[in-house]
């Protein structure tokens, strides 16, 4: 248990009051007894670099990295490790003696949400991507360390698609991936075919968003369809899906996950899944 005074982590975003870190991450400190204050601060573009170095020289012992900074961060830390770098995104920055390590949990996050909390195999699956953003790029990149058979990017821009296939490709993993822009018609065929349908575009954060693919024809009950999006709990998406008889999760599981690991590398204790699941059901 760590004594006297607090230990002071953070999240650094923009916007970042609908964050639920603070929340998830004191609840769980308090829970365990161990003295941490976990504050949001809200980090415009234009002052992220002030604002990591403000941050290193207050010995501020840790702190999450959310939209829009997680990739421009990573030239302003001290080290990456390896996973972080090939997935060019950071989510968690450790402040070890004033040296910044950066990490990306968000991956072993939504790993440990599908395999161990929602028992959805991904081995030998076929996997499609709706977005080709960021969350793409970590969640693809350890679907293709995790052996599943084919990945499938469909996006509104098909050069940002083309682009992070290259950038899998660079991991040399033989699996099959595939990108399509959201109005080509092979879109549908690999839709069809797929075991598992991630949505990792933004769509879906308003209630009146239009869906991240305009059909739902190709949905097949034994089909699971996984929202990053976990504010709506429900994005229409998801709901649609559900009363289609899929199996369906949102991303309050992957948030979870991707917090307590990112709870571990702040204070080297075991990841507490359970107490950040708890405190998930809590909120
Ligand atoms: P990015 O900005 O990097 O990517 C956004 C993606 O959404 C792109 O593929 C973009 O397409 C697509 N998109 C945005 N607007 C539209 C639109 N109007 N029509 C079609 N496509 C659109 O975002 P991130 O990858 O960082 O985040 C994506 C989502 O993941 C966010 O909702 C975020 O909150 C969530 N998230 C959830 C986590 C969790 O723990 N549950 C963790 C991390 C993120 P294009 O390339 O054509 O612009």
């Amino acid at each position: 248990m760590i004594s006297g005074r607090s230990v002071i982590l953070g999240v650094i975003g923009d916007p970042i009051k609908h964050s639920f870190s603070p929340y998830l991450h004191n609840s769980v400190a308090s829970e365990l007894g161990i003295n941490v204050c976990y504050v949001p601060f809200q980090v415009k573009s234009a002052d992220l670099q002030d604002a990591v170095a403000g941050l290193k020289a207050m010995g501020i012992k840790g702190f999450n990295v959310t939209v829009p900074h997680k990739e421009r961060i990573i030239p302003l830390l001290d080290h990456c490790d390896a996973d972080a770098l090939a997935m060019g995104a950071v989510n968690t920055v450790v402040n070890k003696d004033g040296v910044l390590f950066g990490y990306n949990t968000d991956g072993k996050g939504f790993l440990y949400s599908l395999l161990n909390h929602h028992q959805v195999p991904i081995k030998d699956k076929h996997i499609v991507f709706l977005g080709a953003g960021g969350t793409a790029k970590a969640l693809s990149y350890v679907c293709l360390q995790n052996q599943v058979s084919s990945i499938t990017i469909i996006n509104r821009s098909l050069a940002k698609a083309s682009l992070l296939k290259e950038e899998l490709l660079t991991l040399n993993l033989a699996t099959d991936i595939c990108v399509l822009q959201r109005d080509d018609l092979a879109c549908i065929a690999a839709l069809s075919q797929a075991d598992l349908v991630i949505n990792v575009t933004s769509l879906g954060l308003s209630a009146d968003d239009a869906l991240p693919f305009d059909s739902t024809d190709w949905f097949r009950a034994d089909q699971c369809l996984f929202d990053v999006i976990y504010n709506p709990k429900e994005t229409r998406f998801l709901s649609l899906g559900r009363e289609q008889g899929l199996k369906t999760i949102n991303g309050l599981t992957m948030l979870a996950a991707q917090a307590a690991y990112a709870f571990e590398l702040f204070l080297d204790v075991d990841a507490p899944m359970a107490s950040f699941f708890n405190a998930l059901e809590s909120m």
